[in-house]
């Protein structure tokens, strides 16, 4: 388990005015981090990652059998900060019968038509299962910020586009996670945090690479050119929607093996705080079940 106090580094407390600049994209978050060196840090963030996939294997099959919660993990991010990447390994020891992964691509003509919180709904994760929403909602008060002719397309009645407007949709989406808190679903939310430097290597990665080629688009090169924008979008956004019921976390996403093993241990963490139990059998179940027995033996 990584220590209480290096999570809270990651933690977006309430009311927080968020500045990206704050966070550290490495792993080097503390002076104690620093000082054990990389290497160290490596091994151990490694076996944390490992421990938590174990765990969070049991976690989900006791989720199920609690029947009680859903989890809801949100993942937002610049391009390559490794979103994927986190989900694979994350999720690697969990029943996929028990954890659903969505991926939000641009809204289709349907979609446009409704709420814009409405595709997102449909696609929730039911009591007992983990949800993973690789983007989300939250892309309405990011690309959708950043690239206003989008807003265009959601015809909205209300021709104003200031900041109230923005101020509404934040209201909306923390009143849906309370909603959704309230409901049983436990709504966590991971901003990987990535530098443009580190964003620019993976970038000639992927087109060095043949293997990688498929992975570069020319529309991330793009989206790169309006980070500076991004970043004043998801501060503002992130800021205003870091709640009690439903904070976000920013992870350091310059090194794979950090995001994942602090992703892993926030969802582990979080899972095994719920207090989480097996259904009790009571004296009446026992009877039938202590009958069923007999009966197979009796065969
Ligand atoms: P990868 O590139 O790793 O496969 P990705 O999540 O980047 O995954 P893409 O198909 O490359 O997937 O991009 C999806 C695009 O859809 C992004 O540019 C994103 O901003 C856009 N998108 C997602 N939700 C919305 C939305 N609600 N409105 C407009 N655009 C959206
Ligand atoms: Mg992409």
């Amino acid at each position: 388990m990584i220590r209480k106090e290096i999570i809270d580094l990651f933690k977006v407390k309430p009311d927080t005015k968020v500045r990206l600049k704050d966070y550290h994209t490495g792993w080097e978050q503390t002076d104690e981090l620093k000082s054990a060196g990389k290497k160290f840090v490596k091994e151990r963030a490694n076996e944390v990652l490992q421990t938590s996939i174990e765990e969070l294997s049991e976690c989900q099959q006791l989720l199920y059998a609690d029947d009680r919660y859903a989890l809801l993990i949100v993942l937002q991010a610049m391009d390559a900060a490794g979103k994927d990447g986190a989900i694979r390994h994350v999720m690697s020891g969990v029943n996929p019968q028990g954890c659903q992964v969505f991926s939000f691509k641009k809204p289709s003509a349907e979609e446009l038509d409704h709420n814009f919180l409405w595709r997102y709904m449909k696609s929730l994760p039911e009591r007992g299962r983990i949800g993973i929403f690789n983007r989300s909602y939250y892309e309405d008060v990011l690309v959708v910020k950043v690239h206003k002719d989008m807003l265009e397309q959601q015809k909205l009645p209300n021709g104003k586009h200031g900041k109230a407007f923005w101020q509404d949709r934040y209201d909306d989406i923390n009143a849906f996670e309370r909603h959704l808190v309230r409901s049983g679903t436990v709504v966590l939310k991971f901003f990987l945090h990535v530098s443009k430097e580190e964003q620019k290597q993976r970038f000639m990665d992927r087109l060095e690479r043949p293997e990688k080629n498929w992975k570069f688009s020319l529309a991330d090169l793009n989206e790169r050119s309006y980070w500076d924008e991004y970043v004043d979008a998801f501060e503002k956004a992130i800021s205003a929607t870091s709640t009690k019921w439903a904070p976000w976390y920013i992870v350091p996403a310059d090194d794979k093996w950090a995001t994942r093993a602090v992703v892993a241990d926030i969802v582990t963490t979080t899972l095994r705080n719920l207090g989480l139990e097996f259904p009790e059998m009571d004296d009446e179940q026992r009877a039938l079940l202590e009958q069923a027995r007999q009966t197979l033996e009796e065969e």
